[in-house]
């Protein structure tokens, strides 16, 4: 009888052991189906109505009915139930404007298959875009929005794309939402966060993706805005943008950080008590909020980075949790690079779970090694190694800590 069931586990584990490896290698394969090409397009798509200016005028009577209807289409064909989410807004003044019209936010629901619970996981972006001219006056006529924030909308649009060809079976119920008049004070996800606030809906995470595609050159940084209720929320999804990504993730200090946090989507659903993040590019474009915020100026790699660190966080909030499940527990964890960026000195900090060969090696992008540190076999505790980079021309640099189990590798801004 003891046999047996010894016999029994032991084939379990194997099993699920076996199951484990073969989901982690789905992920890398799903994420490697994300398209720089494929993003670019509907970045183009939406540049392609001229304007996405909210409110109605005479280049656009209805507002942006036709570009609600465009993402109804899209997430249509990848498999996903939508509606239409109208909303009211009247006697109301913004930008000189008298306001009195419907807005049109799209709602797009994908069931869990697996439910764990009857929670969601909700993917947002702004489709509206706003442009001023020189003396400061609000244009209608051409409001190209490129990455504010056609590049958030190709994001959730891509991840729906991949979850359909991959028919991906998720255990929570994964939401699209693109939202109108956010360039007005937030007002689609301000409408849609008080809904689901009344109605009692569980939102997991709520994922804000505004203005990803436009980094200056060479910036691979993502700036991670975040919210007190979801700092966990905050340090995953900065570990998953080192595993999964060639992003830098970037976080600023609670004053500054909280000053930009409030100024997308994600803050309506924060106001309401939900967990959220918002991703962006760390730098501003000069073309923001102007008619030159145009497809010529933006950069795909960049951007189908960002869907790639989109599509891994909802495999982890929203898939199997066995998709990210090491096989084996890394020897190295709890890794920080700080400061980062950086002007000369580093310090690497890491947690050594057991005793093993530590060496630390800085290498440029294209894998060359240009700086090692053989520290020895040292012994399980937690470590803060001081790296040089000063002798280094500006720029990012990879940090590889190598132990007898693997590597882990940081990414560090030499400035
Ligand atoms: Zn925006």
């Amino acid at each position: 009888m003891k046999k047996t069931a010894l016999l029994l586990i032991i084939v379990c584990a194997s099993i699920s052991g076996a199951l484990r490896a073969q989901n982690q290698t789905d992920l890398s394969e799903i994420l490697n189906q994300i398209s720089a090409d494929s993003v670019y397009a509907t970045v183009q798509d939406l540049q392609n109505f001229g304007s996405r200016l909210a409110v109605q005028n005479e280049n656009n009577p209805d507002g942006n009915r036709d570009v609600a209807d465009y993402i109804i289409q899209r997430l249509e064909r990848y498999g996903v139930t939508t509606e239409l989410d109208s909303f009211a807004v009247g006697n109301t003044v913004a930008y000189g404007l008298w306001i009195d019209q419907w807005f049109y936010n799209v709602k797009g629901v994908l069931p869990a298959d697996n439910p764990i619970d009857d929670s969601i996981v909700l993917v947002g972006a702004h489709m509206d875009a706003i442009a001023f001219n020189s003396n400061n006056y609000y244009v209608t006529a051409q409001v190209p929005g490129a990455d504010d924030n056609a590049s958030g909308v190709a994001v959730m649009l891509e991840l729906a794309r991949i979850c359909h060809a991959n028919k991906i079976q998720f255990s929570r119920n994964i939401h699209f939402m693109a939202y109108d008049a956010e360039e007005f004070g937030l007002w689609g996800s301000e409408a849609d966060a008080y809904k689901r606030s009344k109605a009692g809906d569980k939102i997991a995470l709520m994922m804000n993706n505004d203005m990803v595609s436009n980094p200056p050159d060479g910036d691979w940084r993502l700036l991670l805005r975040w919210y007190d209720n979801a700092v966990d929320v905050l340090m995953r999804a900065s570990s998953i943008c080192e595993q999964y990504t060639d992003l830098l993730p970037v976080t600023l200090p609670d004053s500054e950080n909280m000053l930009r946090a409030t100024r997308s989507d994600s803050y309506s659903y924060y106001e309401y008590g939900f967990r959220a993040t918002y991703a962006s590019e760390y730098t501003y474009p000069s073309t923001y909020h102007t008619a030159y915020d145009v497809t010529d100026s933006c950069n795909y790699a960049y951007l189908a980075e960002v869907a790639r660190y989109n599509m891994a966080m909802l495999a982890t909030y929203a898939g199997s949790v066995s998709w990210i499940i090491p096989e084996e527990p890394p020897t190295v964890t709890t890794t920080h690079v700080y400061p980062n960026p950086t002007c000369g000195k580093v310090t690497v900090q890491f947690l050594l779970e057991q005793n093993s060969p530590v060496g630390i090696s800085v290498l440029d992008l294209s894998g060359r090694t240009l700086l090692h540190y053989d520290n020895g076999i040292q012994s399980a505790g937690i470590y803060h190694s001081e790296l040089d980079l000063s002798v280094l021309s500006a720029g990012l640099y990879l940090c590889q800590i190598r132990t007898d189990k693997g590597v882990e590798t940081l990414k560090v801004l030499r400035r």
